[in-house]
């Protein structure tokens, strides 16, 4: 049990196919004690019974946050409720729609302002306000997507925002790797979740990646999962800063596989035809 004794936080269940439910179900497999929050009592009712699942107790907190005081108050439960915590996953992004296709340069200051304040301010934010009850060997997971590499499709405002996300991480990283508290990212493949339906053309970029990923599928949250526990456990000790991609290969490609005919002609392997 790599988790056994150690508790921690995640932020970022909107329902059981939300990649923290992965981190979240892989952590306590492994032994570890999890607390969730929701982000209004809307989502309370609906996470209710995911929180029994496992097993928080009563470490099941609102946190919406956009919203400083409600940081603030997680900081003071946690303390209450769990003393200190050996872990934080911050699994969180959002961006209006209008930022999510169409035009990249027609991006309103407004949307732009929001997408950053949520998706990569509230990393800052929630690791200074957690840091009194953090344990000195702790560990800070957040979720990147490779649009914030190279350019996605529709990925847009998302693809700048996970840009300053895993600059974010490492910047942390370095900051907080003098009181040992290791921060780093996983930068998942695409995955079908709620965030995930906001995104244009999101189902052909599940084909795309499927089609020419090194291991020929997309990941599951079950993978990001393990991924994840293993960055929040002692097993990676010497690992921060790091942005470790869990997307059956897809970013080491430069181009796609190609295969040689009879007549010795040159195709792409894939035959272009997504399933
Ligand atoms: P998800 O299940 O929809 O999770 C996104 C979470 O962010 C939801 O729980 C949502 O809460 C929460 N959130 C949004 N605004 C918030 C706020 N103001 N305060 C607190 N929580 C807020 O989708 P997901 O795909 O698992 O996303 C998790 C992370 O993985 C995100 O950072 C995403 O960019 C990243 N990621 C996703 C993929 C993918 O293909 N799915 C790939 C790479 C990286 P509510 O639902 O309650 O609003």
């Amino acid at each position: 049990m790599v988790m056994k004794g150690k508790k921690g936080i995640i932020l970022g269940i909107a329902n059981k196919k939300s990649i923290a439910y992965g981190i979240a179900q892989a952590c306590k497999d492994q032994g570890a004690e999890v607390a969730i929050t929701y982000l209004n009592e809307r989502f309370e009712k609906k996470l209710a019974p995911i929180a029994e699942d496992l097993e928080c107790g009563a470490c099941f907190y609102p946190c919406d946050v956009s919203k400083p005081e409600e940081i603030k108050a997680l900081k003071a439960s946690i303390e209450k409720d769990m003393g200190q915590i050996d872990f934080i996953v911050h699994s969180i992004a959002f961006a209006p729609k209008e930022g999510l296709s169409g035009r990249f340069y027609d991006i309103s200051k407004e949307a732009f302002d929001v997408a950053m304040d949520i998706s990569v301010y509230s990393l800052i934010e929630i690791v200074r306000e957690l840091k009194p009850v953090l344990s000195n060997n702790a560990s800070v997971l957040t979720l990147s997507y490779y649009g914030g590499v190279k350019y996605i499709p529709n990925y847009n405002l998302m693809g700048v925002a996970k840009a300053a996300l895993e600059m974010t991480t490492k910047y942390l990283a370095e900051d907080l790797g003098r009181d040992g508290i290791r921060v780093n990212a996983i930068s998942a493949g695409p995955i079908k979740t709620l965030a995930a339906a906001g995104i244009g053309e999101f189902s052909f970029m599940l084909k795309w990646n499927a089609a020419h990923a090194p291991l020929k599928e997309n990941v599951t949250i079950e993978q990001v999962g393990n991924s994840g526990m293993y960055l929040l456990s002692d097993l990676s000790s010497g690992v921060t800063g790091e942005i470790h991609y869990v997307d059956a290969g897809f970013n080491i490609m430069g181009m796609p596989a190609v295969n040689t005919n009879e007549e010795g002609k040159q195709t792409i392997a894939w035959n272009g035809v997504l399933k």
